[in-house]
């Protein structure tokens, strides 16, 4: 039991370590992919802003820089006449708010990278952002902080004038930039007139995800393959195990009770022996009759247990070997529960009630002889009361059915499963009460199996059990 905890808690300690490891080199996989892919579309992107450059002779931003400007010297003048040198925060906040919609409205980036990436046959759906980091007026020397990103102001250290961190909650856009998913194509600088401007200009693409899966993907399929695979061998290996120690347990157990079951006749006879030795009864000839008889029945008995034993361990090696006979059921059934009454019916009260077709079934009948025999003897073993057994005769689905009823001891829900197991007898109760090797419902079972049918038992502890073998027609 130990043992097998270990097993247990060591396999399922090296999952989970195999797992973790998985996910670990997966996720940097997936992180390896994502730069990747960052990096390429950076390179790919600024590529094509080389282009535009060499082409139109502008970044994109020419006509936001002109209005930009514009707003600027308005606003300053506004200032002026008002004789002020600086903005309320509503005032910043919208100015800041035009810079940002000039920014996004009179660019002509967006639309040449989409054109450049098609042309180039790789993703095109991408989103564009602007994140402002700082923007200043500039009114002569005098410099008016309308907006300076936290970003920004970490990243350099703040100039004079720069007290004013943050002007207010910005718009959505200029937010710190998400960096995992964004790609930063340029980050610009600009000192116009009138103001001072510095912003990035990022892109994003919704699909990025899919893509890395996709490239990912090799990968996690052979993880995901090795961790099936190692958790079914260990699944297999365990269970193989497991089934093994139960088979050497019900070995070691059947020759418990082979030991047990040869050593009462062979017991019986060495007594006998020694008896027959006693001066007092060789002088009695109708004691050394009844002695000589004893020996004679448990060297029977002693014999059918070893056939018995030779003839499951021949069936090992070679297949049934079935004399089969027409043999009209009802009538053979009523046969062997007659002689079974009169050999050893240990005084059971036994009823038959047969319905079959009236069809000759083919049948080995030295086997089906011990087929029924066994379930007989079980039901009066199996009993702690004046056993009662019903048998019953019918057909269903062109198979005769025979059920066998007791009113004995019964079988747990567990036992059930395995009754019919070579070598095993159920663990309630007092192995030696009620003797046995654990192999006759085995015989049943395999003689059912030999003719094409088949045996199945239900039964409730306490209140008794049926077998039902079926046979086909
Ligand atoms: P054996 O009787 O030699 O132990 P069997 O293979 O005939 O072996 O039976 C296997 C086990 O099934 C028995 O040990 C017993 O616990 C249980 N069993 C079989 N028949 C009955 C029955 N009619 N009632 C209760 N238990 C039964």
């Amino acid at each position: 039991m130990k043992k097998r905890n270990t097993i247990l808690l060591l396999g399922i300690f090296s999952i989970i370590i195999l797992i973790t490891a998985q996910i670990i080199i997966i996720r940097g996989v997936w992180k390896q992919k994502d730069e990747m892919f960052n990096l390429r579309y950076r390179l790919f992107s600024q590529d094509a802003l080389d282009v535009m450059v060499r082409q139109w002779g502008t970044d994109g931003f020419d006509t936001a820089r002109i209005l930009i400007g514009v707003k600027s010297g308005m606003v300053l003048q506004a200032l002026d006449s008002l004789k002020k040198d600086s903005l309320t925060v509503k005032e910043k906040q919208d100015l800041i708010k035009h810079v940002d919609f000039v920014l996004n409205k009179e660019q002509d980036l967006s639309q040449f990278l989409s054109r450049y990436f098609e042309r180039r046959g790789i993703d095109k759906d991408f989103n564009s952002k602007i994140v402002i980091n700082r923007f200043e007026l500039i009114n002569f020397d005098q410099r008016i902080p309308v907006f300076l990103s936290d970003e920004f102001t970490n990243r350099r250290s703040p100039q004079s004038g720069d007290t004013l961190r943050r002007t207010g909650p910005p718009p959505g856009r200029m937010r710190q930039p998400n960096r995992t998913s964004e790609i930063l194509v340029k980050r610009y600088g600009n000192e116009g007139n009138f103001y001072r401007l510095d912003f990035e200009y990022l892109i994003d693409f919704s699909d990025k995800q899919k893509i890395v899966l996709g490239e990912t993907a090799a990968s996690l399929v052979l993880s995901i393959i090795s961790i099936l695979l190692v958790v079914s061998l260990f699944y297999i290996t365990y269970k193989n195990l497991m089934e093994e120690k139960r088979l050497s347990n019900l070995k070691t157990d059947f020759i418990n009770n082979m030991t047990h079951e040869l050593k009462t006749p062979l017991s019986t006879i060495t007594v006998a022996g020694k008896t027959l030795e006693l001066p007092t009864i060789r002088s009695n000839e109708s004691k050394i009759l009844e002695t000589a008889k004893l020996i004679g029945k448990q060297s029977v008995h002693l014999n059918q247990l070893i056939n018995m034993i030779l003839e499951i361990s021949m069936w090992e090696r070679t297949q049934f070997q079935l004399d089969k006979k027409k043999v009209k059921i009802g009538d053979f059934m009523n046969d062997i529960v007659e002689s079974f009454k009169s050999g050893g019916g240990n005084g059971a009260i036994i009823t038959q009630k047969y319905n079959f077709k009236d069809q000759n079934i083919d049948l080995d009948t030295l086997y089906f002889t011990t087929l029924i025999n066994n379930l007989l003897s079980n039901a009066v073993k199996y009993s702690d009361k004046d056993p009662v057994i019903e048998i019953e005769g019918f057909t269903e689905d062109n198979n005769a059915c025979i059920k066998v009823s007791d009113n004995g001891i019964g079988i747990s829900k567990n036992d059930q499963k395995h009754v019919f197991d070579k070598f095993y007898r159920a663990s309630t109760g007092n192995i030696h009460k009620y003797k046995g090797l654990g192999l006759g419902l085995y015989y049943v079972k395999k003689i059912a199996e030999a003719h094409g049918g088949d045996v199945t038992v239900s039964s409730k502890p306490g209140k008794g059990s049926i077998f039902t073998v079926t046979l086909p027609y």
